[in-house]
């Protein structure tokens, strides 16, 4: 695409008026009524739209890469991070932003420090998103099949895969693109020759949301090392082999119970061990924290400092066998009675002040965990705030550097919490890790 340098003002009068173009065309299109038109023509009007679709979703991705790499360095508020900007105004979440913006970081051409810009890293599929060829799906497969092929593939097999993918692209479903990817792969690599950058590429384990029963789904890769000691762990766990919680001795685990729980033990056996050295002033082991009363009556869920409930009777087995952080709250407040630990170190206990009051991140609308968090002066201790745990405060490592660099200001309500403000508005405090309180607001809203 050539593209000749106009004045800021006359590209942001020329592209709004092409939109309102677009708007008031929309507009009317919408009116016009679709009853007596027929499936053939609606299909044929379907395959127009999907096209629409796919040309705004290239212009879209080329905004995308413009912002990451502004030719013009861009002109944002300072302090306020473009990402929560995209994410707030297009409503879409953090990571489908990330997406955008890696996908983009393909496609667009890149910036050098010395000559002219370099070509995009893929400019066969770059001119086919641009033409609004290929959608979303096209492009993930395509992407995927290239990253799929391993570093020993030569330069220029390499680009003539990208053509192949995406000529079948632009005629073909994205599952037979993904397709044609594994048989380039099969025919480029017929050996099976991949090194270790390429499998260091790959490896990657997602630990997906836990379920309203606790549970939690892995998916990913691991290398061949990390495989070699699931393996181990799990062999340890061999049928036949007597268990000590089972009354008769028999093991009958099916072989995927039994992999989880050689998983189970070696971590277990990794964090007990102390091998694993210090997160942020503490030991790496698990923090643990709940309220007087579900201790006593032995029920409920507990919390972890990561996103993790944790069932009861799981904390006390726990905490009997090995040491963990565990803090025990009275109920429903701040104040603690209790708090389990290896090795007394103030610091360390004001931390798990935080992990049981503040759970994560205390910024409004941010969901980092406490392991993620660290502890933020609500008083900066430079303007004579205390080391105090009534004045210390979660903040991710985003957000805290945010705050200390004076992009928000940090005030505690009367209830105790921290509220934060970035001047455009009054101080608000974070529900994001209590969703108790944000259920009793709607409750108050609606009452
Ligand atoms: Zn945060």
């Amino acid at each position: 695409m050539t593209c000749e340098p106009l004045t800021a003002q006359a590209v942001h009068d020329g592209v709004r008026a092409e939109l309102d173009v677009i708007d008031a065309a929309q507009n009317r299109l919408r009116s016009i009524c679709t009853d007596l038109a027929g499936n053939a023509f609606r299909i044929e009007v379907a395959e127009r739209l999907e096209r629409h679709h796919r040309v705004n979703r290239g212009l879209s991705l080329r905004m995308f890469g413009e912002i990451a790499e502004p030719v013009d360095g861009g002109t944002q508020p300072a302090g306020v991070k473009v990402r929560d900007v995209l994410a707030s105004r297009l409503r879409l979440t953090a990571a489908e932003v990330k997406r955008r913006f890696r996908v983009a970081s393909r496609i667009r051409a890149r910036r050098s420090l010395t000559g002219p810009p370099l070509p995009p890293e893929f400019p066969v599929l770059a001119a086919a998103v641009d033409a609004g060829d290929v959608g979303d799906d096209h492009v993930e497969a395509v992407c995927r099949a290239l990253d799929r092929l391993p570093s020993a593939v030569a330069p220029a097999d390499r680009e003539a895969a990208e053509r192949t993918l995406v000529r079948h692209a632009r005629e073909q479903d994205s599952n037979f693109v993904a397709a044609i990817g594994t048989a380039i792969g099969d025919c480029l690599n017929p050996d099976g020759t991949f090194t270790d950058e390429d499998r260091a590429r790959r490896r990657g384990v997602v630990l997906g949301r836990q379920g309203p029963d606790g549970m939690s789904r892995i998916s990913g890769w691991l290398d061949p090392e990390c495989r070699a000691y699931v393996e181990a762990v799990t062999a340890a766990q061999r049928p036949g082999r007597p268990r000590p919680d089972d009354a008769d001795g028999r093991d009958t685990r099916t072989p995927e119970q039994r992999c989880h729980d050689g998983l189970k033990l070696g971590l277990k056996a990794g964090v007990e061990s102390g091998a694993l050295g210090q997160h942020r002033g503490l030991p790496v082991t698990v923090i643990v924290t709940t309220t007087l009363g579900e201790l006593e009556q032995a029920a409920g869920w507990a919390r972890t400092g990561g996103k993790c409930r944790l069932p009861m009777s799981d904390v006390i087995r726990m905490a009997s066998e090995a040491i963990h952080y565990l803090a025990v709250f009275e109920n429903h407040s701040a104040r603690p009675l209790y708090l389990g630990r290896a090795k007394r170190l103030a610091t360390a206990d004001h931390r798990i002040i935080c992990y049981a009051r503040d759970r994560g991140c205390t910024k409004p609308n941010c969901f980092e965990p406490g392991y993620h968090s660290e502890v933020h002066h609500a008083l900066p201790w430079s303007e004579g705030g205390t080391t105090d745990a009534t004045n210390l405060y979660f903040g991710c490592g985003c957000d805290h550097m945010m705050a200390t660099e004076g992009k928000y200001t940090t005030t505690v309500t009367e209830d105790g919490r921290i509220a934060w403000s970035d001047g455009t508005g009054p101080p608000r405090v974070n529900d994001a890790h209590h969703p108790e309180r944000l259920l009793k607001e709607e409750g108050d809203d609606s009452g």
